[in-house]
């Protein structure tokens, strides 16, 4: 069956399935991206983006991944020997540390179990103890994309911020599919990318920075050429970048933005909780043990307890090669004992359905004593309840 090796669920938490309006826009001719039209084109981007992350500041769009965003936000904000308090739930915590650490930071890290959300008493202490300033930034993430968990933003944003220090958000993962009120919240920097739940493909990363952030730009020391934001933001003035732009996933953004700005950032919000509860209710009906807790569950991910007896390799090796259905492993200590489903971006409740029934039926497979059918019909339910 040449034709169906090709078929698979993409299911995993980037990059996601993406729209066949976007690919064909991707393949459109390339322009001269020192043109007008080139000109017209960033700039729509840039106001569809600034919808997206719910700000009056501009939005910034490199060619790299969501780390290129992360050192971004890093290099163009600190200088070596700042202290910085980096708030750890999971791998993508611990990446952000690395990256502050390997420009010269002098970086604390204060880390929290994973599965759980950052508790914000905690970090309210620390700054409060913090009676010098010396914290310059504090650094997290939106959406915890190894363990399925989300921070909540509107709560600790004014925390960092009656501290002065800044914040740098790593949203690339939540960003559009959990709430994230940029200005409201008053967050400095905040960091996406394409390949999450803007439903396009790799390759661009987009960073929003406020008026405090550009201040601490001009006294930032830490070295950097190709991702140095001044340079981005004033060719931006003139509707360009500094470097050549990623002209397919540009003209994909264009469409990609279209898409969500015709749905609705509310309703683009309101179909991940959907989503989300979905495929919740179906892997409890299964039987398996969820690795977030409920309180702070994301709606982009959900991390999965492998069944005892069970690793996750074997059950994502069968559901891959029989039915097509690719599922994300676990990172960093929980390579082992967690699997995880994206559910974000160009997701539909079909593609959830097709995921339950498929995990029922692999895990019926694997020896697992389950009702096969019975996280797909609980997925069924909980889409219904939903709707009413
Ligand atoms: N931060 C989070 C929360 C992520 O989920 C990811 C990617 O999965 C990244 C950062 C890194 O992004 P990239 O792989 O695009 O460099």
């Amino acid at each position: 069956m040449p034709a169906l090796e090709e078929k698979q669920l993409l299911l995993i938490p980037g990059p996601t399935p993406v729209p066949q309006a976007v690919l064909r826009a991707c393949a459109r001719p390339m322009i001269n991206h020192r043109g007008p039209e080139y000109a017209k084109l960033q700039n729509e981007n840039v106001a569809g983006l600034k919808e997206m992350f719910q700000t009056k500041n501009g939005v910034l769009v490199l060619t790299c991944s969501g780390t290129g965003g992360m050192e971004a936000a890093v290099v163009n904000t600190l200088s070596p020997g700042d202290k910085v308090l980096v708030l750890v739930i999971g791998a993508f915590g611990k990446r952000f540390l690395k990256i502050a650490r390997a420009y010269g930071a002098d970086a604390e890290e204060m880390e929290f179990t994973w599965g759980e959300a950052v508790d914000p008493n905690r970090v309210k202490e620390r700054l409060a103890q913090d009676k010098n300033k010396e914290i310059k930034a504090v650094l997290v993430q939106h959406n915890e994309t190894s363990t399925g968990v989300y921070n909540d933003l509107s709560v600790l944003g004014p925390i960092i911020r009656e501290h002065g220090a800044l914040s740098l958000v790593d949203a690339v993962s939540g960003l559009i599919a959990i709430d994230c009120q940029t200005d409201n919240w008053g967050l400095d920097v905040v960091v996406a990318a394409s390949q999450k739940a803007f439903m396009l493909p790799p390759g661009l990363a987009f960073v929003c920075m406020n008026e405090r952030a550009w201040e601490a730009y001009k006294k930032a020391k830490m070295p950097r050429f190709y991702f140095d934001l001044g340079e981005a933001r004033s060719f931006a003035e003139k509707g360009q970048n500094p470097w050549t732009p990623a002209l397919p996933q540009v003209y994909g953004l264009q469409e990609g933005l279209r898409l969500l700005r015709q749905e609705g950032l509310q309703n683009v919000f309101a179909r991940h909780q959907r989503l989300a509860d979905a495929v919740r209710a179906g892997c409890k009906a299964l039987g398996l043990e969820l690795f977030a807790k409920p309180a702070n569950a994301s709606n982009c991910i959900t991390a999965i307890k492998s069944p005892a007896g069970l690793g996750p390799d074997k059950i994502r090796k069968l559901l891959l090669e029989k039915y097509g259905l690719v599922l994300a492993g676990g990172q960093a200590h929980l390579k082992d004992s967690v699997f995880r489903v994206g559910h974000l971006g160009y997701v539909s409740e079909t593609d959830i359905l097709g995921c339950m029934a498929a995990l029922g039926a692999g895990l019926k497979e694997l020896g697992m004593k389950v009702d096969p059918g019975a996280g797909a019909g609980a997925a069924v339910a909980s889409l219904e309840g939903a709707k009413c």
